[in-house]
């Protein structure tokens, strides 16, 4: 077992990923003196396959325990689905000291999340994410959040867990769509740092899609120490480092909504960082061999995105709706270099429809070349 310690302004916790590791929650737990009065919210897949050994697990720990389980999807991140909880937790005369537990994806992590800020001012939480993109991403950084009406996470805070604890044994039951979808935050955290993990990531990148366990386990080690490492430095968005995480996604959130998110997320930032390249190489930023070596992982995942045409107007149209823009300007993430972000990037209309015909070039030639 590994250990990470997220180290912010305001909190301090350990991250362990390692497999099979689910069964040291106890002794990790009585080494915090957290509460014993635990509130466990599951996703109800995770709770058909890996159930009767996670309830063994927390009877071990828990004094008062009660499950609540829920069916993922962008729905459940609702106030709704809060106030359900609340009365839940209300009803079992849970108090300030209860231990929330959210064991799932992004979706149980976010909305349990944001349930543990708010209940009494704020109780404990554990997050054991079980998808790769939960893994890697979401468990760590303590935002939390609910979807407003249309509106993406639009209501949310920001609030440190006690404990993640990454087993990645989860892996092994989750669907290819999703373990995709994780890698695509994975190959954008390796620009975001020297060349040897892309390298690793270039060279081994099938031992992912057959989950190998000590590739699994790697690879989600060196994307929390590099997410870590970033919200350790900005971790409220206030000095703009955190920003660098956005690398690809201002591409990625149009080609979600232009696919009408059939595209998954992380599938997008993997065309988004493409698109992101290709901006980047029209405003003369990257060197063009670097650029090329840059390509080859993103694009070894062509067949799997499936993308189709595209419409340049429409896309740019998208991206005007970002929120984070600024003075209705579109602000990109580019890149120089590994490890070289720009954030904060404004580019003229052209120069972006440039960019966008220029990816779907390089995803359709190297289609038809068999790349
Ligand atoms: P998810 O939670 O919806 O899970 C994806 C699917 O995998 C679901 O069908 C779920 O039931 C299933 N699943 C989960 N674990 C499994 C397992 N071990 N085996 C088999 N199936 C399993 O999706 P996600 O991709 O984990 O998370 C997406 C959410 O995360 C979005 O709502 C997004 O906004 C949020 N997010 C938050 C942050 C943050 O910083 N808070 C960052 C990135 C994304
Ligand atoms: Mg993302």
């Amino acid at each position: 077992m590994k250990t990470i310690t997220v180290k912010t302004k305001t909190k301090k916790y350990p991250v362990y990923i390692g497999n099979n590791i689910l069964r040291l929650l106890p002794e990790l737990i009585a080494k915090q003196k957290l509460p014993d009065r635990v509130f466990v919210i599951i996703d109800n897949k995770v709770e058909k396959i890996y159930g009767s050994s996670i309830k063994q697990v927390v009877n071990d720990l828990a004094r008062k325990k009660y499950y609540y389980s829920l069916t993922s999807t962008e729905k459940i991140k609702s106030f709704k689905t809060v106030s359900i909880i609340f009365n839940k937790l209300y009803e079992q005369n849970f108090g300030k000291d209860t231990l929330l537990i959210a064991i799932g994806g992004g979706t149980i992590g976010d909305v349990t999340g944001f349930v543990a800020s708010t209940y009494m001012r704020g109780v404990s939480i554990i997050h054991i994410p079980t998808t790769l993109l939960s893994a890697v991403d979401s468990s760590i950084g303590g935002k939390t959040g609910i979807n407003f009406l249309e509106a993406k996470n639009f209501i949310g805070t920001f609030y440190h867990p006690e404990i993640v604890l990454i087993d990645t044994n989860f892996i092994r039951s989750l669907p290819q769509e999703e373990l995709i979808s994780g890698f695509g935050e994975v190959i954008k955290y390796s620009f975001l740092t020297d060349k040897k993990f892309y390298s690793t990531l270039l060279d081994n990148y099938k031992l992912m899609l057959n989950k190998d366990s000590d590739f699994i386990n790697k690879i989600i080690y060196e994307s929390v120490k590099i997410k870590s490492a970033v919200i350790s430095h900005d971790e409220k968005e206030e000095t703009g480092l955190r920003n660098i995480l956005n690398l690809g996604h201002t591409f990625a959130h149009a080609y979600e909504s232009y696919t009408y998110y059939k595209l998954s997320h992380g599938k997008a930032v993997i065309a988004g960082i493409v698109n992101a390249m290709s901006l980047s190489i029209e405003l003369k930023l990257i060197d063009k061999n670097q650029y090329k070596y840059m390509l080859e992982l993103p694009m070894k995942f062509r067949s799997f995105l499936n993308l189709k045409k595209t419409n340049p107007e429409l896309i740019l149209k998208l991206m005007r709706y970002d929120k984070k823009n600024k003075d209705g300007k579109i602000k990109f993430v580019l890149i120089k270099d590994f490890g070289e972000i720009l954030v904060d990037v404004f580019a003229n209309d052209k120069s972006i429809k440039k960019s966008i015909e220029k990816t779907e070039q390089i995803w359709f030639k190297r289609a038809t070349a068999g790349l």
